[in-house]
């Protein structure tokens, strides 16, 4: 007697179970309440209310986002489109043509433009007046660490001739010591972020559900936002318990100026989100940016910028307050989450987090350091040693023009060729995760994943892959989308793999993974989404 199920049978499928482990002319079946209950050959044993063929093509667990930003991202849709332009004619006409449509608004917005397309990033408050004069224009780089916008925008924000230089940014100068229009980092954007319209939270909760939308798009069904601030918790809370339709942690932004109250406030939320008891919603980290980016000469550095010999960069917290702030929220029961990209900022992190380690009770912590671009060679075994997880964006680990036109420059070849040193890592026994930070980058794994397999970018350049030694295997590359951004994530006895028992989180793809040229990765799409067993994608 064959037993009854109502539930799913995906048959005839090539399945990735984790690492190492694959099955071909395989089925697996999955109940209505979610769980994985058989994996075995083509014609399963059950008999299930719905059955799929897969037609050879690979079944995955799902994919989880170890670092994204999805109400930047769906408000981005919201605002003028300059993020696909390709140069700043297109930038200036985009704006021209949204600005003429858009009479009502007081202020005219652009998230997302390409800091490269202006030599040294430097962009002219001038160049957006010759198209729009009348009304202040704010835009935002790609790096959400820089701001260019039109002497209007100056004038309305009180940044001018005589503003004090922060210590926290940087107002870049003309000659004259006139303000240019490119504000970097917090001590300078504030001038004028702070008197931008707010986004309402309709416009937030509608840009958190295209953004959910997308992930399923993508296969992915959890996601670590590495923002969060009020506004965007209030969308959070206002779609819980039954508008979510993708898992999400919150990363709670530490601020350097309140860092000690917001310890209890975050713990508040945590609370708070734990007692609405929605399977979709936590809120268990803590955001911190320790720097800012190395194409704007704003990650903390060990050695100088070459191009700006007396800058090693802008660390938004001294050593010592970042560990205290680490100790902290670490006490508190809190997962720390650090942004850190120059070498200097990631050793800090390192060191607050060891710290922590030592003065607090043990627990399962599952610190992460976000993006580690720049690793100096003493510090890369440390991330093992001290449980430390490493979030790469694979994506960046390519040689685009953000690198060759900003980054290499400023930091020149012998360091610029130790970024995102991912497989030595990952040899040395470091848990690693991956991400996108979307918007920042296209938020689809399989492109990232085909970038950490080859090390090309989009010409297929170099041939062998910038630092070949560097690159992961196909089954490395997946699992550190799947089962270590599920260890981020604190799911990985759930979710993450496929095995009997777990979370039936899977996405099946358009092709056959193990049967690939690495250079198709980023062309594979996906065709299904389920999650909890829920088909929530379907590619038709
Ligand atoms: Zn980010």
């Amino acid at each position: 007697m064959t037993e009854q199920l109502h539930g799913t049978e995906v048959y005839n499928a090539t399945i990735w179970l984790g690492p190492g482990k694959w099955l071909h002319e395989a089925s697996l079946v999955f109940s209505e309440d979610g769980v994985i209950r058989a994996i075995g050959d083509a014609h399963g044993e059950h008999r299930c209310s719905q059955r799929i063929d897969a037609n050879g093509r690979t079944l995955l667990p799902a994919f989880g986002e170890g670092h994204a930003h999805p109400q930047h991202a769906g408000l981005r849709e919201q605002f003028a489109p300059v993020a696909m332009a390709r140069n700043i004619e297109e930038i200036l006409r985009n704006l021209g043509e949204y600005a003429h449509h858009h009479p009502e608004q007081e202020w005219i917005q652009g998230w997302g433009y390409d800091p490269s397309l202006a030599p040294n990033g430097q962009f002219d408050a001038r160049w957006i007046d010759t198209i729009i004069a009348d009304r202040p224009v704010m835009l935002r780089a790609t790096d959400y660490h820089t701001v260019w916008c039109n002497t209007r925008a100056l004038e309305l924000g009180g940044v001018d001739r005589v503003t004090e230089q922060p210590q926290d940014g940087e107002i870049v100068r003309r000659q004259d010591g006139s303000p240019l229009g490119t504000l970097r980092e917090w001590g300078a954007t504030r001038y004028i972020l702070d008197i931008v319209p707010l986004p309402t939270l309709t416009q937030r909760t509608d840009a958190l559900a295209w953004a959910s939308a997308q992930f399923l798009e993508g296969g992915i069904t959890w996601v670590q936002d590495a923002w969060v601030e009020g506004d965007e918790l209030a969308a959070y809370l206002a779609l819980a318990n039954g508008g979510l339709t993708v898992r999400y942690n919150l990363g709670l932004r530490a601020d350097p100026k309140r860092y000690r109250e917001q310890v209890g406030e975050f713990r508040n939320v945590h609370d708070q989100i734990e007692q609405l008891n929605d399977p979709f919603l936590t809120a268990r980290t803590v955001k911190i940016f320790a720097d800012g980016v190395l194409e704007a000469g704003t990650a903390a550095v060990l050695e100088p910028y070459h191009d700006c010999p007396h800058s090693q960069g802008i660390p938004n917290w001294s050593p010592e307050e970042l560990t205290d702030a680490v100790v902290r929220f670490d006490q508190a029961g809190l997962q720390v989450h650090i942004h850190a990209i120059g070498d200097r900022a990631i050793r800090m992190a390192l060191d607050a987090i060891e710290t922590a380690q030592r003065s607090n009770p043990t627990w399962d912590r599952r610190p992460t350091i976000a993006h580690s671009q720049l690793i100096d060679p003493i510090d890369l075994d440390r991330f093992g040693s001290l449980g430390v997880i490493a979030n790469f964006e694979p994506l960046w680990a390519q040689l685009d023009p953000l690198q060759t036109e900003l980054t290499f420059p400023r930091i020149g070849d012998e360091r610029a060729n130790r970024q995102y040193p991912i497989a030595s890592l990952l040899r040395r026994g470091a848990h690693l995760s991956f991400g996108s930070d979307w918007p920042v980058s296209d938020f689809h794994p399989l492109a990232g994943i085909g970038v950490a397999v080859t090390r090309q970018n989009s010409d297929g350049e170099p041939a062998m892959g910038w630092q070949p030694d560097e690159r992961l295997s196909l089954d490395e590359a997946l699992s550190t989308y799947t089962v270590g951004t599920a260890y981020q994530a604190f799911a990985d006895q759930t979710r993450g793999t496929i095995a009997v028992g777990q979370i039936a989180d899977l996405v099946l793809l358009d092709s056959d993974l193990s049967d690939i040229d690495p250079s198709q990765l980023g062309a594979v799409r996906v065709m299904k989404t389920f999650l909890g067993g829920r088909e929530v994608f379907s590619r038709e």
